[in-house]
């Protein structure tokens, strides 16, 4: 039990203090430095146990590998359809106030933007 929290905690000092928006993957080579036995599949299941806690947020998109956001605060995603690049959006809270509105069963939304990061568009030049 000690093991495991101590996993899981390291898990989310890595998503917490990034906003690259990492695969599970990336979070394996990071947490790897500090845990060097913990294996990918308990990154998984962590990951998993985290997010159905609300602790942290799944980016579910066009990548090959879901990624994840240890900022749960209000906001919205740009994900770039060619590099899978994710960004961050603020979102006004008055918008947040109107997508809510209505919606008494809901107690949060997802908002993904879709497109070609500036990056990229330079590269097609
Ligand atoms: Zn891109
Ligand atoms: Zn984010």
């Amino acid at each position: 039990m000690k093991n495991y929290s101590r996993q899981r905690a390291a898990i989310l000092k890595v998503l917490r203090g990034t906003t690259t928006h990492p695969s599970a993957a990336e979070l394996y080579n990071e947490v790897k430095k500090e845990i060097p036995n913990i294996s990918l599949g308990t990154i998984y299941r962590n990951l998993d146990e985290l997010e159905k806690a609300g602790q942290i947020i799944k980016i579910a998109g066009k990548f090959q590998m879901d990624r994840y956001d240890g900022d749960i605060s209000v906001h919205a995603h740009f994900i770039c359809a060619e590099c899978g690049k994710v960004e961050d959006y603020v979102i006004d809270p008055k918008l947040a106030i109107d997508i809510m509105r209505g919606r008494n069963k809901a107690t949060g939304f997802i908002l993904n933007y879709f497109g070609i990061c500036d990056n990229c568009r330079k590269g097609r030049q």
